[in-house]
């Protein structure tokens, strides 16, 4: 019968064989085959919706807009009939992931019309509005004024501004750029206890208690910990940060600049027009030829275009007349200027294209796992482009390694803080949230206290999906692990290796959700997720040899 024939041709991919075998024999085969129909159609349209082109695969937006909610109305009827029959373990676990992805469907940024952000953001200041369409109104405001930032008598987007706080020469003109900021922020967070983001922030925490839907407790559930366990685990990593680097207290405008000194030089060699050549270089080099899996870049800058950088399917891989048809995934980002953070944020966006390509598994389970393992895993190759080896191989010369890595745990270290500082406002909704920024940062990045700015306000996903900075906050400490694990695996990876694609691809990114992501992690590191191999990465920096006494230093918290 066809499953034995595959075996022969398909010996090595285990796990697929059964699941297509499972999938055959099921009584749930063709609703499963209508579920995989709707993803393709779901991210059909999304990837139309983004733009650049308006067709895929010879339909527009209405076309594929009216094959998912016929696919959505059939699939909706198919799975009511199955609760009348008798299924085995195999078939209930799949048809419970079923009406989960249904009723979960995915959402992805749209492009947005001319004229469509600054309505919705405008209509933030609604005190009515519910808790989505009051994200998604904050999520406008980060296009209308995020994506058109005014400065020096120009406009230039989020990332670049980003890019250019660790470029730019003054403190001056660092001052004046995350000033800048000032439009978003009086959209989001003016001087108000009932300000948009202060109403968001109590609508989500309402949200998370009554559905039980904590991005805190699910990203404590994925590295096996108690959730009471998360908060002590972030300030660890940012008390070690703290002690690492020099104590002077620095200007919030100013941090991102004193602690990527080193890797300065290193940047007008990242030209915008280099990134992805540099990123495509190091796949090919770690066995994942990015053309060859057909990711797609789309890197431009754009009128009303998502105003964050993220990696989407264009479609799902499946089995289609026979034979696997792999996953394709697209990349959507902001690319104006280059620069080792923008090749960084990247790089980690390639990995999630690289995750979706590698998926082998029935449809029923078609996604990628955890939030916080998907982010953590994108950042297992987006972390090297900081390590000497990987300078040397593609820059051609490298920046003194402790300096390169505090460069790197600048922004590591500030996702650790936006996750506390997340954590603390859902679980203390009424707080100030400038209060709690303030506080963090003084007392871990020591930077000068300026409660009377909102410099919190920098990332999109704090209003477009509250609690979720979580994922990369603590995501981290699970990145070190996996980069760590990965290492002693199968020898360094920073400037290529060969077997990195198909061994990461076995050990961890082929399951898809066919199995709970915290089995699968502790299965692949043997033991339970710990912050020990990031405390090592961090204790790479060498500590400032000016100024403070080692006691002193010892002394800080
Ligand atoms: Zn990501």
């Amino acid at each position: 019968m066809r499953c034995s024939r595959r075996l022969i041709v398909l010996a090595g991919l285990g796990a697929w064989f059964s699941a297509r075998c499972a999938l055959a024999a099921s009584p749930l085969a063709e609703a499963e085959t209508l579920y995989a129909d709707w993803l393709d159609a779901t991210y059909a349209l999304a990837t139309v919706r983004a733009g650049p082109a308006d067709v895929r695969d010879g339909r527009d937006a209405g076309a594929w807009s009216r094959e998912r909610d016929r696919d959505a109305a059939l699939l909706a009827t198919r799975l009511d009939a199955l609760k009348a029959v008798r299924l085995g373990a195999a078939d209930r676990a799949a048809l419970k992931a079923m009406r989960q992805g249904l009723a979960e469907a995915p959402t992805t940024p749209a492009a947005a019309a001319p004229g469509e952000s600054e309505a919705r953001c405008r209509g933030a200041a609604d005190a009515r509005l519910e808790r989505e369409p009051l994200s998604q109104a904050l999520y406008a405001c980060f296009e209308h004024y995020g994506n058109h930032l005014e400065f020096e008598g120009g406009t230039i987007a989020r990332t670049t501004a980003l890019e250019l706080l660790q470029e730019l020469d003054t403190s001056a003109r660092r001052a004046a750029l995350l000033r800048a900021f000032a439009p978003l922020w009086n959209a989001l967070a003016p001087a108000d206890a009932n300000g948009p983001y202060r109403r968001l922030i109590r609508l989500a925490a309402a949200d998370q208690a009554a559905h039980g839907n904590s991005p805190i407790a699910a990203a404590a559930r994925t590295v096996g910990a108690p959730e009471r366990d998360v908060e002590g685990w972030l300030v660890a990593v940012l008390a070690r940060w703290g002690r690492a680097i020099d104590p002077t207290p620095v200007e919030p405008w100013d941090y991102w600049h004193r602690h990527t000194a080193a890797t300065r030089v290193l940047d007008p060699e990242i030209g915008a027009g280099r990134i992805l050549e540099l990123t495509k270089r190091y796949y090919l080099d770690l066995g994942a030829d990015l053309d060859a899996l057909g990711v797609e870049h789309d890197l431009a800058i754009r009128p009303g275009k998502a105003p964050l950088a993220y990696a989407d399917f264009v479609r799902i891989g499946r089995e289609v007349d026979g034979r696997w048809r792999p996953a394709i995934a697209r990349v959507s980002a902001n690319v104006e200027k280059g620069g080792l953070f923008v090749l960084n944020e990247i790089v980690h966006e390639d990995g999630h294209a690289v995750h979706m390509a590698a998926v082998r598994t029935r449809p029923a389970y078609f996604d990628l796992g955890d939030d916080l393992f998907i982010e953590a895993f994108a950042d297992v190759t987006s972390w090297s482009v900081a390590e000497p080896a990987w300078q040397r191989r593609y820059l051609g010369h490298a920046v003194d390694e402790s300096g390169a890595l505090e460069a790197l745990y600048t922004g590591v270290v500030l996702d650790a803080a936006w996750g506390l500082f997340e954590l603390r406002m859902l679980r203390a909704p009424d707080s100030d949230p400038n209060a709690v920024w303030t506080d963090i940062t003084s007392r871990y990045l020591h930077v000068v206290p300026h409660p009377e700015l909102p410099w919190w306000a920098l990332r999109v996903q704090l209003v477009d999906l509250p609690g979720y900075m979580i994922n990369y906050g603590l995501g981290a400490v699970l990145t070190a692990d996996l980069r760590d694990r990965t290492r002693r695996a199968i020898g360094s990876f920073d400037a290529g290796n060969p077997r990195w694609y198909a061994w990461t691809s076995e050990h961890l990114l082929r399951f898809g959700k066919s199995r709970p992501t915290p089995t699968l992690l502790n299965a692949f590191l043997g033991r339970p997720v710990s912050t020990r191999a990031l405390i090592a990465e961090l204790n790479r920096i060498r500590p400032p040899r000016q100024g403070l006494s080692a006691s002193r230093r010892r002394a800080l918290p």
